[in-house]
């Protein structure tokens, strides 16, 4: 068994540490809110004052964070985690951030001998308290070897997508698929009201010819068809339209930056930022569908 730093204990870091404290390793964590600190204690986490004092000794460091930004200042430089840690340990980034920053992350930490993983994650908080999620994962063969057992803890599927920054490459690009997909499925939706056929009659057609997709036969945006989907309960996240902004301009920012053509992938970020601003940032990425009638997005 490790002992295994956590650093970031918010609402999927919390219970993904949790799961490692299950599977029989001791866990040091940090974190800057003092709720989530507190959280983490009923978790059996043993929580430090700082991530220097959590990351001290460990033979693993984890991390969940907001943004690349934050996972740069807290793992590079001569006052990051990277500096501080033997050559040999074992690092892995669960946080969904730019391509370029988890890749300027790889880069030190290889300079310093050290196993380093981007690993991005679906399955949202759910998946988190359920250790069922999915790890998309970037890095060299050694370095994931290192890293399954513990990303085997936390999930149920941990696929090796590439090199250093395909793990955040995938989870941009399937994203993006998902915000298009799901803005195409209620704009034929709201259509069909337009034009008097049944939204059970769209769903029963479409899920069965080639419209069929994930975001209308698991995920259907208006209530009836998938009893299971947001749509029933209000629009009660799932995942966050803030969060689907999120990667839909992650997925912007990397098509600037390698020259990729992503028309659809741009409009649909403007959607999201649109709905966003309007006040629909917490509710569920299906009430697009609501801006698309023309309504308020509660
Ligand atoms: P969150 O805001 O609940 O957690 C982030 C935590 O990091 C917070 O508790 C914050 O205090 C802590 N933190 C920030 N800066 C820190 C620092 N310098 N040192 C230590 N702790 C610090 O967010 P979350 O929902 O847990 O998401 C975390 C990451 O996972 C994000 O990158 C998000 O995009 C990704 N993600 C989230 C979901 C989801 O459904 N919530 C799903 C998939 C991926």
């Amino acid at each position: 068994m490790s002992n295994i730093a956590f650093i970031g204990l918010g609402n999927m870091g919390g219970p993904m540490a949790g799961n490692l404290v299950k599977a029989g390793h001791t866990v040091r964590g940090a974190d800057l809110v003092a709720e989530n600190r507190e959280r983490a204690v009923a978790r059996g986490i043993e929580v430090a004052a700082d991530t220097a004092a959590a990351i001290d000794g460990v033979d693993v460091v984890c991390s969940c964070l907001p943004n690349g930004p934050v996972v740069r200042k807290v793992y590079l430089g001569e006052g990051g985690v990277l500096a501080k840690l033997a050559p040999g340990t074992v690092v892995i980034d669960a946080s969904t951030i730019d391509v370029d920053s988890a890749r300027a992350v790889h880069a030190e930490a290889e300079a310093r001998g050290i196993h380093f993983v981007d690993a991005p994650m679906s399955g949202g908080t759910g998946g988190a308290e359920a250790g069922t999620l999915t790890f998309m994962v970037g890095g060299p063969d050694a370095a994931v070897a290192a890293a399954r057992p513990y990303l085997e803890a936390m999930g149920k599927t941990v696929v090796h997508a590439g090199g250093p920054g395909t793990g955040q490459a995938a989870k941009i690009c399937n994203n993006m698929i998902l915000g298009i997909s799901m803005i195409g499925v209620s704009e034929a939706f709201v259509l069909a009201e337009k034009l008097g056929l049944d939204h059970q009659k769209l769903f029963d057609i479409s899920s069965k010819a080639s419209g069929r997709c994930w975001s209308l036969d698991t995920y259907c945006p208006v209530p009836g068809p998938v009893p299971a989907s947001p749509a029933n309960r209000d629009y009660q996240p799932g995942f966050s339209a803030a969060m689907m902004l999120k990667d839909l301009r992650l997925a912007q920012e990397a098509a600037q930056s390698s020259g990729a053509s992503t028309p659809l992938g741009a409009e649909a970020a403007q959607i999201y930022g649109i709905f966003d601003a309007m006040g629909g940032g917490d509710i569920d990425f299906s009430g697009i569908i609501r801006f698309l009638r023309g309504e308020p997005p509660r």
